[in-house]
């Protein structure tokens, strides 16, 4: 079977109770079964908290989860991140046995090539941080990179990190072994349900609206991937989040295409190839996405768009260069579909300014299936305890500015978030799309002054002056990507504002 487009894993799967009436009362409501939804029950049920149900308007993991590549991974580039990320690979590697259902999760390892100094350097700081969290790494000579990955090339590979214990799942059996163990806790579960409003009396949230009547609660989790925005905005709630396509492709069979290749991530050249059943999966974090528009996005479930070929040419050639194979194989399928994204890329967590009783998870840039289970138990225990239990500064959802919920700023801004993660994390870079939409009434005068500007929540600030033969080296990911000599400087010390993927 195709594991990416088996699309009838949840079919019936909770039959005995999907027919039942809704529940009047309940203690939590999660809306959204992808993986995040499913995850995030799981965890609030297993720590005691089952008067919980699980809502989702068509079938679990039929929104963005269903055609993940499903990559997942210990190691990050923050330490929290990476803390994340870890449970959930080491979650992920028990969830077969803890849910009796075949997730194909495959421990193949993942490796990270480096074409750059400056990402040498930045890997070797991932190293460090995964080293520190106990994540096991490996730095690779030139032998054992050709051992591992004898289909690539190793010209322009300036260093390449390994990760062991990394691989990928199947991500619409792992919402679902997700969702059947929360059921088993006492999580009710209803496919087919959709949500219309979130209602609030005065600064509480008092239930929801779903097609099928009303259900009153003590809180809400939205976790509906790309549709939170707007159905937190039927309760006056600002979710900053755009849709954008992301796309990988299948090769035809290929003579060494095993399934103990470790995931290839070519972070310098914007792809990533993984081992599908004889074949190659290639996928693109390419810096000029496309954005869509809700509307644009089909509702009734798996929506895919049309295949792009022209917009995958340029990554598509840098695959074929660095691994031959796959332009004699050719491609038998592409897959373009929508995820969300935030203004800066890292994801929308925790308690919501507007309502104390209301949470959310969404926006995961295309990282849904390795925060998953860290993110669930993370929120579950803050919507008990009531405060976080980890350092959710990147990623708390009250972090983000009302004005950047603009739909004009976001669709501009979003154009950039799938490059984002891929994109060399240089100190002080910048975001280049949505700039300039909010500005000091001093700006112009900063300007004059020699201010070089950076971006806080929306807002530009001067962030240092000096004539532009002075100021230091400024890069961007597209220099990086055009081979930049720039010192990559003390990125040590600066990293850390990016949670970049390695
Ligand atoms: C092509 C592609 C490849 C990817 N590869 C990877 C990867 O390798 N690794 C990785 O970590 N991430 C990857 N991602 C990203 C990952 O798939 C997502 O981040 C993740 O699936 C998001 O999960 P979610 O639960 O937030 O959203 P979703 O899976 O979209 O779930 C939200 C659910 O909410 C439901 N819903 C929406 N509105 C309502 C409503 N009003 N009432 C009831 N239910 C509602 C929807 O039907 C949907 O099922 C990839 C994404 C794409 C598109």
């Amino acid at each position: 079977m195709d594991r990416l487009v088996d699309r009838t894993v949840s079919a019936n799967m909770f039959t005995d109770t999907s027919h039942d009436p809704l529940p009047t009362h309940v203690r939590t409501i999660v809306i959204g079964g992808g993986i995040i939804g499913a995850s995030i029950a799981y965890h609030l049920s297993v720590a005691g908290e089952n008067d919980t149900l699980l809502l989702e308007s068509n079938v679990l993991g039929s929104g963005t989860s269903w055609h993940a590549a499903g990559l997942v991974t210990g190691a990050r580039g923050t330490t929290t991140m990476t803390k994340l990320a870890k449970y959930g690979l080491d979650f992920y590697g028990q969830l077969e046995q803890m849910s009796g259902l075949d997730v194909s999760f495959q421990r193949c390892g993942s490796l990270s090539v480096a074409r750059t100094a400056g990402r040498v350097d930045e890997l070797l700081y991932a190293k460090d941080v995964a080293d520190q969290q106990g994540v096991r790494t490996e730095w690779l000579t030139e032998d054992r990179y050709k051992e591992l990955w004898p289909l690539a090339t190793y010209s322009g590979v300036a260093g390449a990190l390994l990760l062991p214990d990394d691989g990928h799942i199947n991500p619409g059996h792992a919402t679902v072994a997700l969702a059947k163990l929360a059921h088993s806790f006492g999580t009710q579960i209803r496919e087919n349900v959709a949500v219309l409003k979130i209602l609030r009396q005065g600064d509480l949230v008092v239930g929801v609206l779903t097609d099928q009547g009303i259900v009153h609660c003590d809180r809400v989790i939205l976790a509906c991937g790309l549709w939170t925005r707007d159905l937190a905005a039927t309760a006056g709630v600002k979710v900053p989040l755009y849709a954008a396509e992301h796309i990988h492709v299948r090769s035809a069979e290929i003579s060494g295409a095993v399934p103990e290749l470790p995931v290839y991530r070519d972070l310098d050249n914007s792809y990533y190839i993984r081992h599908e059943a004889g074949r190659l999966l290639v996928g693109a974090f390419e810096p000029d996405g496309l954005p869509r528009a809700l509307e644009e996005v089909p509702s009734n479930g798996f929506a895919e768009f049309e295949p792009e070929w022209e917009h995958f040419a340029p990554i598509r050639a840098k695959a074929e260069g660095v691994v031959p194979a796959l332009s004699s194989a050719g491609f038998d399928r592409f897959l373009n579909a929508p995820e969300s994204f935030t203004p800066d890329a890292n994801f929308a967590v925790g308690e919501t300014s507007e309502l104390s009783n209301l949470f959310v998870a969404a926006g995961f840039n295309s990282q849904g299936i390795i925060f998953a289970p860290g993110i669930g138990k993370e929120l579950a225990e803050w919507v008990i305890s009531g405060t976080p239990g980890f350092d959710s500064s990147s990623v708390d959802v009250q972090r983000f500015s009302g004005h950047q919920n603009n739909r004009k700023y976001l669709k501009a801004r979003t154009k950039e978030g799938l490059g984002r993660l891929y994109a060399m994390h240089w100190p002080n870079l910048q975001m280049e799309t949505g700039r300039n939409v909010r500005r000091t009434p001093l700006h112009g005068r900063l300007a004059e002054l020699g201010a070089c500007f950076g971006e806080v929540n929306g807002g530009e600030r001067a962030n240092w002056y000096g004539a532009p033969e002075h100021l230091p080296p400024m890069t961007t990911a597209m220099d990086a990507r055009l081979g930049s000599t720039v010192s990559p400087r003390n990125i040590k010390r600066h990293v850390r504002v990016w949670s970049f993927s390695i």
